[in-house]
C-alpha cells in the first residue's frame, strides 16, 4: 500500500517513543503521531511520508485508550513540554518501566533481570523547582509570557505550568504589571530590541526560599526598586517568601537563556535547599536538580545500593555539583568526584564547605581522562593497581566512553552502582560491564519528570567471584 501525504488513514496507537509520539501501522508502514496515546484507535493524517515511516497529525481519536485522561493543563498540547499529559499517571509509570526492561533486553541482552515497578511521585504535578518562562510579544503587540510551542520559537501565553511551583503565577502577574506600568519593553529576537526576556524562578522547596530573577537585553531595570517592593508585598501560597530578587544581563543575539552576569536588586544573591540532610546553596546560574524529592529518592537508593559502612574508597563520576558525593560521604572513608564543567566543581567544593564535609575530594576534567591518568599514577607510585571498594556513574545521556568502563573494571571495585537518564546507552554499558566480570544484581526506575517520557534508573552490579568469572 503507498502511503500518501495529506491522506487520512485509521490507525490504532500500538507504542509510544521516548519522546512521547505514538506509533501505529498501516500494513506494517510505521506512522508516527503526536497526541496520542497506546490503545487510541485514531484518524492521522499523513504529514511527512518516508519510504519505511513517517509521520501524521492527529485529526480524531474514533475510539479513546483506557488509559487516556483529560490534560488537566489547557497548554498542553500546544507546549512541547509534557508529551505524556494525556496519558494517566499509572500508565506513564508502567511505560517507562516497560521502555527501561525493552531497552535492557534488547541492546543489554539482559532478559533475566527484574524491573520493578517505576517509583513515582504521590503528586505528579507543581514537582519542578525551576521554571523559566520566555517574554516576548503577540501580534498586537501586547505583553505574553508562557512557553515556546514544541520546537518553535513562538510564545504561547500561560502563566502558571501544572509541574511548576504554585507561585510563578502570580510573580509573573506582577511583572507583566510592572512592565505595563513603565513601559518597559519585551525582548524581541529578531530585531534584538526590547528589554526582559526571560524570568527564571526558583524555589527551595524545603526552605520555601524563592529566587526571581530578570533576564535582560541591557544593563538595568526601570523602577526596580518598585518591582522588588512590589514582589515583597506579594501573598505568596505554601508558606514561600522572596529571598532573592536579581538580574541577569544577557545582550547577546543567542538563544541561551542565560548571560554569565549578574547583579543583584535585593536579598541574597542566592536561595538554600536541602536533600535529605545536605544544604545547597542555588544562584541563578547553578545546576540543582529540577525536582529534590524524587532526587531525595533516586540517591537514597544509589546510597543503599553502594551499601557503605565507613570504611570505603568511593569514586563518584559526573558528579556535577556534588550531590551523590555529598551524600555518600557521610557514610565512606573518602570519596573522589570527577566532573567536566568548573563551576559545578565550584558548587562542589562549596555544597561540601558549607556542610562541614571534609573527606571529599573533586577533580575537573572528563572522567574517561581523570581516572585512568590517576590510575596509572597511582599504580605506577604504588607498585600495584589502585583500587576502589565502589564506583558510582550518573554521566548524561550518551552514557559511559568505553575507556572509562575499562578502567572502572581495572579497578575492580566489590560494586557499581550506575544512575542513568537513559537507559539504551545504560543498556550498552551495562553489557560491557556483565562482559567483563560483573552481574547486574538490582535495576530500579525513579520517575524524576512525569508526564514527559523521561525516567531515571538506578543499577547496582556487583564484582563476580574469581570462580564464576568468566569471559576476562
Ligand atoms: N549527579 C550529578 C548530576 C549528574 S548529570 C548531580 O547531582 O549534580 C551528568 C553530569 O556529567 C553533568 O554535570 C555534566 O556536566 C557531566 N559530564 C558530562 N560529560 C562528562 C565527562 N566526559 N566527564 C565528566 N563529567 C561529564
Amino acid at each position: 500500500m503507498k502511503i500518501s501525504k495529506n491522506q487520512d488513514y485509521e490507525i490504532i496507537i500500538e507504542d509510544l517513543t521516548q519522546n512521547g509520539e505514538g506509533v501505529g501501522r498501516i500494513d506494517g508502514y510505521a506512522l508516527f503521531v503526536k497526541d496520542t496515546v497506546i490503545g487510541d484507535r485514531v484518524i492521522a493524517r499523513v504529514t511527512k511520508a518516508n519510504k519505511n515511516y513517517g509521520y501524521g497529525r492527529l485529526m480524531e481519536i474514533i475510539e479513546p485508550s483506557p488509559d487516556r485522561v483529560m490534560p488537566p493543563c489547557p497548554a498542553a498540547r500546544a507546549c512541547g513540554g509534557c508529551t505524556l499529559m494525556a496519558m494517566s499517571y499509572a500508565s506513564q509509570l508502567e511505560f517507562k518501566r516497560k521502555l527501561i526492561r525493552g531497552n535492557l533486553a534488547r541492546i543489554g541482552g539482559l532478559t533475566e533481570i527484574e524491573v520493578p515497578p517505576v517509583i513515582g511521585m504521590d503528586k505528579p504535578y507543581r514537582y519542578r523547582n525551576k521554571a523559566q518562562f520566555p517574554v516576548g510579544s503577540d501580534r498586537d503587540g501586547n505583553i505574553v509570557i508562557g512557553f515556546y510551542a514544541g520546537r518553535t520559537h513562538s510564545i504561547i501565553p500561560c502563566d502558571d505550568c501544572l509541574i511548576g511551583d504554585s507561585v510563578n503565577a502570580g510573580i509573573l502577574a506582577e511583572i507583566k504589571s510592572h512592565m505595563l506600568k513603565y513601559k518597559i519593553k519585551p525582548y524581541d529576537e529578531l530585531s534584538h530590541t526590547g528589554l526582559i526576556r526571560h524570568v527564571l524562578i526558583r524555589v527551595g522547596f524545603a526552605t520555601g526560599e524563592v529566587m526571581v530573577c530578570l533576564v535582560i537585553n541591557g544593563e538595568a531595570l526601570p523602577a526596580s526598586d518598585e518591582l522588588v517592593k512590589a514582589l515583597q508585598n506579594l501573598p505568596l501560597p505554601d508558606d514561600r517568601k522572596i529571598a532573592s530578587v536579581m538580574l541577569n544581563l544577557n545582550r547577546e543575539s543567542t538563544n541561551v537563556i542565560l548571560g554569565t552576569e549578574c547583579r543583584l536588586l535585593w536579598g541574597a544573591p542566592y536561595i538554600e535547599d536541602f536533600i535529605g540532610k545536605i544544604k545547597y546553596r542555588i544562584s541563578p546560574l547553578s545546576f540543582y536538580q529540577v525536582n529534590p524529592v524524587q532526587t531525595r529518592k533516586l540517591y537514597g537508593l544509589a546510597l543503599d545500593f553502594a551499601e557503605l559502612t565507613g570504611n570505603e574508597t568511593v569514586w563518584d563520576l559526573y558528579c556535577g555539583i556534588g550531590t551523590i558525593s555529598l551524600f555518600l560521604a557521610q557514610n565512606a572513608r573518602k570519596v573522589y568526584g570527577v566532573e567536566i564543567v568548573p563551576q559545578a566543581i565550584e558548587d562542589a567544593r562549596r555544597n561540601a564547605a558549607i556542610n562541614g564535609i571534609t573527606n571529599v575530594e573533586f577533580f575537573t576534567g572528563r572522567a574517561e581522562e581523570i581516572l585512568p591518568d590517576f590510575y596509572a599514577r597511582e599504580s605506577a607510585r604504588a607498585g600495584a593497581p589502585m583500587t576502589a571498594d565502589v564506583i558510582v556513574v550518573d554521566p548524561p545521556r550518551k552514557g559511559c566512553a568505553e575507556t572509562l568502563l575499562a578502567t572502572m573494571v581495572k579497578m575492580q571495585p566489590a560494586r557499581i552502582v550506575y544512575v542513568s537518564c537513559d537507559s539504551a546507552t545504560l543498556a550498552r554499558d551495562l553489557k560491557y560491564l556483565t562482559q567483563n566480570g560483573y552481574e547486574v544484581k538490582k535495576v530500579q526506575g525513579v520517575d524524576m519528570f512525569g508526564m514527559t517520557g523521561h525516567v531515571e534508573t538506578v543499577c547496582l552490579l556487583s564484582k563476580l567471584h574469581a570462580d564464576q568469572h568468566i569471559g576476562v
